[in-house]
């Protein structure tokens, strides 16, 4: 679904992710990790052309998606749930998942929304509330809601348990893994153990702006250097 060739990527002067090669198949949940600073956030922010590259393709779908500016993006099926999950503050959670909506024919909004509520119930009973009055866990369903108004076939998350309590990070497992298995393929960027041991189908290690290593989880857990070094164990 998603292929990256040779992708280099300056901030300035400072180069941020150099000559990385991935792929990304269709309908399955791919991962990256790395430390503080690695490029993941930038590597997302590539694909969803928030930053330009300097060299290398990005290719959807058989699509060069440098030919397109990010606002085309969701139109192509491509939603991205940032990195700190970023509600709109002054809006309520439901006109936040309405603006995720704005892609849809206005025949197709309802629905969408009834799916996204089925998904987070939280977001049903707090649909009126400012979307900055909710707790991190709330704000992270409505991020992900958010996106998924779009309708993606490609979700791109953003360190999603940043910031949350286990007890949330468990609830998020169980609803990214239903995304997954709806058929929507996922890129997730995450470092908590706990989101990344069951739900990946393939793991990508960046460092220092390299991809160092790929793999399956179990690949990476059962190698003491890389489990010790990205997971801590
Ligand atoms: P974290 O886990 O802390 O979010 P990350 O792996 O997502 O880190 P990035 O946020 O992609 O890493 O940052 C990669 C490098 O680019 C870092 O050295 C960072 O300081 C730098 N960087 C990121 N955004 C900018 C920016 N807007 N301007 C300049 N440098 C930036």
């Amino acid at each position: 679904m998603l292929e990256i060739k040779n992708l280099t990527v300056y901030y300035g002067h400072a180069l941020a992710l150099e000559n990385i090669n991935m792929a990304v198949p269709e309908k399955g949940l791919t991962a990256v990790i790395g430390p503080n600073g690695a490029g993941k956030t930038t590597l997302l922010k590539a694909i969803s052309r928030i930053v330009d590259p300097a060299q290398g393709s990005i290719s959807y779908k058989g699509h060069n998606l440098l030919k397109y500016g990010p606002h085309k993006l969701a139109k192509m099926g491509i939603a991205h749930c940032p990195e700190g999950r970023k509600p709109f503050p002054e809006m309520s959670a439901l006109e936040n998942l309405l603006v995720g909506g704005f892609v849809l024919p206005s025949s197709k909004v309802q629905a969408r929304l009834k799916m996204v509520f089925d998904l987070f119930p939280i977001l049903r009973e707090r649909m009126n509330q400012l979307s900055i009055t909710l707790s991190g866990g709330e704000q992270q369903m409505l991020a992900i809601g958010r996106a998924l108004m779009v309708s993606p076939s490609l979700l791109l998350i953003d360190e999603p348990s940043l910031g949350l309590s286990p007890l949330v990070v468990d609830e998020l497992e169980r609803i990214i893994g239903n995304i997954k298995e709806s058929g929507v393929t996922v890129l997730m960027v995450e470092g908590n153990v706990d989101l990344i041991r069951d739900l990946p189908d393939a793991v990508y290690v960046l460092d220092h702006g390299s991809l160092v290593h790929s793999g399956t989880v179990s690949q990476i857990m059962n190698d003491a250097n890389l489990a010790k070094t990205y997971f801590g164990m």
